[in-house]
């Protein structure tokens, strides 16, 4: 049966996956959603046997109907190979008594790479699909991760440019440096005077410039994203919750049909909603924690049904959760609101007029699995150095921040329920801030490939090779814009002035 996608405002219909794939956003502003969430067809205990590869074959072809079995184990195959430095590509750890889901075993050592990895498969396979002429040009919006996943993913391959906008002073040195090193000539890397929301709005409304798509067309280019806005970068986050799942079932930690929590360090909302897609197939997750910085626009959302950017925007040691607009969040919201575009479109607009919506006593009775935590700078850097001492186990920033919403949960509720922490990215990526928050006397003063070094030393894990290919790689790009003017940037780097 084929499965159709639609526009949260109510403006495209009846698209196949391939088309919202290569649309990335709708042309109305909205995301694409499925018009239904398709149910697991393959029994938690048969998945508990499947390989990686395999359980994302079980759980994409039912998202992915257009794409013939070939097309999609082609680009599965594709994706999760060597390029992952374990065949499991995605890890379970115990450590305490929370299961930590490594999701940061790819070329990039962030949870990106999980999707990232095949969405330039998805998108070259659905161009040639849809007879697709020009070259697709990926636009993408950074806090960190997403531009040097989507920039590895995309380098080199033929039919395809791609233009990476970052806030100059709102990742880590390394973060940076792995982005600005980038090879590939198809590849475009921008620093802009502004912060990650900024960023993200500008791409936005270049995708909404209508001229601007004309003046492509005629030059023979068309936009995409690969930003977790694409459903081609949420269905394959669906599949590790599923396998996560049936990990610990095969591994005998859970009994079939036990639930599970799961927490979420969020950002944009787009893990945490392909863990909630996950639990709509099927998979017995209970409990949804979303876990936010100080940026804790979500926590509060969660909290009164407001949602309110109106605040200052926060600089914190997980930069790639300093977000204040959540774009996923719109595709829970037209869901809780019955599917109904009018009411999504509402609110959308008073977020954009006002900064601010608040939603219906009846969506946020529908938010009743989820619940929303934050923890401080402080609070963070604690457990890192709290978990590091207790138990030798390093976590980054991101999963630290996860990781003190998880302990607050059950202190709060005393819920024992297995959970699994979603752990978004590799400590050498936050080396600084990891090895600081350990000892920050000892560490303080040592430069970035120096505290490498030493996070190698105390972690027992050896340094990843994305970071060893950057100790002295060179400086590639050094392009650094005004936000307002980047869509002069992208028509500079298309050559059409
Ligand atoms: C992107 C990112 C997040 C946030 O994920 P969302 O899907 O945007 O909510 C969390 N941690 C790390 C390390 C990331 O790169």
């Amino acid at each position: 049966m084929e499965l159709l996608y639609k526009s949260t405002r109510g403006g495209e219909s009846g698209v196949p996956a391939s088309r919202a794939i290569l649309e990335g956003l709708a042309k109305d502003g909205g995301l694409f959603v499925p018009e239904k969430i398709p149910a697991l067809d393959v029994s938690l205990k048969e998945l508990s046997g499947m390989s990686y590869q395999e359980t994302a074959y079980q759980v994409m072809k039912l998202f992915l109907t257009d794409f013939t079995e070939e097309e999609l184990r082609k680009c599965i195959a594709g994706a999760y190979d060597g390029k992952f430095d374990t065949e499991v590509i995605a890890p379970l750890a115990k450590v305490e008594d929370a299961y930590y889901l490594e999701l940061f075993h790819g070329a990039t050592i962030a949870f990106k790479d999980m999707a990232l990895s095949i969405l330039p498969h998805l998108m070259t396979t659905a161009a040639k699909k849809n007879q697709i002429r020009n070259e697709i040009v990926i636009l993408t919006a950074t806090s960190g991760d997403t531009g040097k996943a989507a920039l590895a993913g995309f380098a080199d391959v033929p039919g395809t440019r791609i233009i990476v906008f970052y806030p100059k002073n709102g990742v880590s040195p390394i973060q940076e440096k792995q982005m600005v090193t980038q090879k590939g000539d198809n590849t475009l890397v921008v620093g802009i005077h502004g912060n990650f929301d900024d960023a993200q709005s500008g791409v936005k409304a270049i995708f909404g410039d209508r001229a601007l798509a004309e003046e492509l067309d005629r030059a023979g280019f068309q936009f995409s994203s690969a930003n977790s806005i694409n459903i081609g970068r949420l269905v394959p986050q669906v599949v590790y919750y599923v396998y996560a799942y049936a990990k610990l079932l095969e591994n005998g930690e859970l009994s079939d049909g036990e639930p599970m929590n799961v927490v979420v360090p969020t950002g944009n909302f787009g893990n945490i909603l392909a863990a909630y897609y996950a639990k709509l197939m099927g998979v017995p997750i209970a409990k949804l924690i979303c876990a936010s910085n100080e940026n804790k626009v979500l926590y509060d959302f969660f909290q009164t049904g407001e949602y309110d950017r109106n605040r200052p925007f926060i600089l914190t040691t997980s930069p790639s959760m300093d977000i204040l607009i959540s774009s996923n969040l719109e595709r829970l919201i037209y869901r809780i609101a019955g599917e109904d575009a009018g009411e999504d479109v509402k609110l959308m607009d008073a977020l954009s007029r006002e900064g601010k919506y608040r939603i219906t006593g009846d969506m946020q009775e529908q938010l009743k699995d989820f619940r929303g935590y934050y923890a401080t700078e402080e609070e963070c850097a604690k457990q890192i150095a709290r978990v590091y001492s207790d138990t030798g186990y390093v976590l980054d920033p991101h999963t630290a921040v996860a990781s003190c919403a998880y302990e607050k949960y059950r202190s709060e509720t005393g819920d024992g329920t297995k959970t699994v922490i979603a752990s978004t990215a590799s400590p050498y990526k936050f080396t600084r801030s990891v090895m600081e928050a350990v000892d920050k006397e000892k560490y303080g003063r040592m430069s970035d490939f120096e505290l490498v070094d030493c996070l190698e030393e105390i972690s027992g894990t050896p340094v990843p090779a994305a970071i060893e290919e950057i100790r002295t790689a060179p400086v590639r790009h050094r392009t650094v814009c005004e936000p307002e003017d980047m869509k002069q940037t992208v028509k500079g780097f298309l050559g059409i002035e």
